[in-house]
């Protein structure tokens, strides 16, 4: 057993504490992870705020992370102590239904492990001090020095690419480019519209440029996102909050609506949003997280025009697969990790950039904490 810092929330709706907690040694199968650095992400507040369900927590917080590989369990081929891993928070099983046809991020064993926070063995190895046991966030846990995660979830990648922005791949690159190349399958020439532009919202603007659309229309309430999105490859970038509204900003540009709208926020409004701005036959793909509980509607007689409306999660793939691509794209500078990051702050400014993300505007895309500056190569 060691001792760790890590940020633990006790109960939605308060703040996050920073404290010591205790984190047993990787079992079979399993891999301890040095945390270098760790993306504050969308999911962590649905998390904090338990708005992902009932009964997930107490819970160290944490699934956007990167570091070095540490001990590893009975098992374990695919890595090696002092490797330098991106972390994937759908550890697939390789052995279920989904991920023999193809979908792993569908994992079943995944999904099991989600109900109760633990790892793919359906325990914990993390402890508060008073033996309390804590749940996996997201099955990463990785707003902490170390982590222990299932085979699989430690992804090994070059070690020239610093771990500070390593970090982003797992959640926000992953995501936002698997729902372009994999969920949408975006051809050169497609039209796309992106409805929100924060972390991953970027990324997907960023792929949608990779994939060679054009034009790429990216929304966003607040109006100081649109530069970064315009940075990213967006070919036009409006205020929801402002003239044009966001139809006729389409229509003005592609005549009958884009071929694919990404909706990256996960409101019922903006679903609402993506599916109205797609043309007949398009697609609108919703790759944002809506609370638990919410409902979306669209009107059934556009059915009719043969739209459609899917969902995309982490990717849509084999996001473990896709990862080294990704880091490999971020070193030959196809991918600029680093413009999607707002604020490197140390892990006890957790609260603040959960806090920024509530707020939805204003304060930027991505807060990256720095758990070992050292580790996480930040230069600057
Ligand atoms: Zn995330
Ligand atoms: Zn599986």
């Amino acid at each position: 057993m060691m001792r760790i810092r890590a940020a633990v929330l006790h109960e939605p709706g308060r703040p996050v504490v920073v404290e010591e907690v205790e984190l047993d040694p990787p079992k079979a199968r399993e891999v301890l992870v040095r945390i270098a650095a760790v993306g504050v992400c969308h999911s962590d507040v649905r998390l904090a705020d338990g708005e992902l369900g009932s009964d997930r927590w107490p819970a160290v917080l944490g699934h956007e992370g990167a570091g070095v590989v540490e001990e590893v369990g009975e098992d374990i081929v695919d890595v090696a102590p002092g490797d330098h891993v991106a972390l994937c928070f759908v550890p697939a099983c390789r052995s279920c239904r989904y991920c023999l046809a193809g979908q792993p991020n569908l994992c079943l064993a995944v999904a099991a492990a989600n109900v109760g926070g633990t790892l793919l063995d359906g325990t914990s190895r993390l402890r508060l001090p008073d033996g309390a046991v804590l749940q996996h966030g997201l099955r990463t846990a990785c707003f902490a020095d170390y982590a222990v995660v299932s085979a699989g979830g430690a992804v090994p990648i070059p070690a020239e690419l610093p771990l500070w922005q390593a970090a982003l791949l797992g959640c926000g690159v992953v995501t936002g480019m698997g729902a372009v190349r994999n969920a949408a399958r975006v051809q050169p020439g497609d039209s796309v519209a992106v409805v929100g532009c924060g972390g991953v919202g970027l990324q997907v603007v960023a792929a949608a440029r990779i994939a060679g659309a054009d034009p790429i229309v990216a929304f966003d309430r607040a109006p100081e996102k649109l530069e970064r999105a315009r940075a990213h490859g967006a070919t036009h970038a409006f205020a929801t909050s402002e003239e044009p509204d966001p139809a006729t900003a389409v229509r003005d540009l592609t005549e009958d609506g884009v071929d694919f709208a990404f909706e990256v926020v996960g409101r019922a409004e903006t679903i609402r949003l993506a599916w109205d701005l797609i043309r007949p036959g398009g697609t609108a793909v919703v790759v944002g997280l809506a609370p638990d509980g919410v409902e979306a509607s669209v009107p059934a007689i556009e059915f009719l025009s043969e739209k459609s409306l899917r969902g995309s999660y982490y990717g849509s793939g084999d996001p473990a697969a896709e990862l080294p691509g990704l880091a490999a794209m971020a070193l030959a500078g196809d991918l600029d990790l680093s413009a999607v990051v707002t604020a490197i702050e140390p892990l006890e400014a957790v609260n603040d950039a959960l806090d920024r993300l509530r707020g939805g505007e204003g304060a930027g895309a991505r807060t990256v904490l720095v758990v070992n500056r050292e580790l996480a190569g930040v230069t600057a």
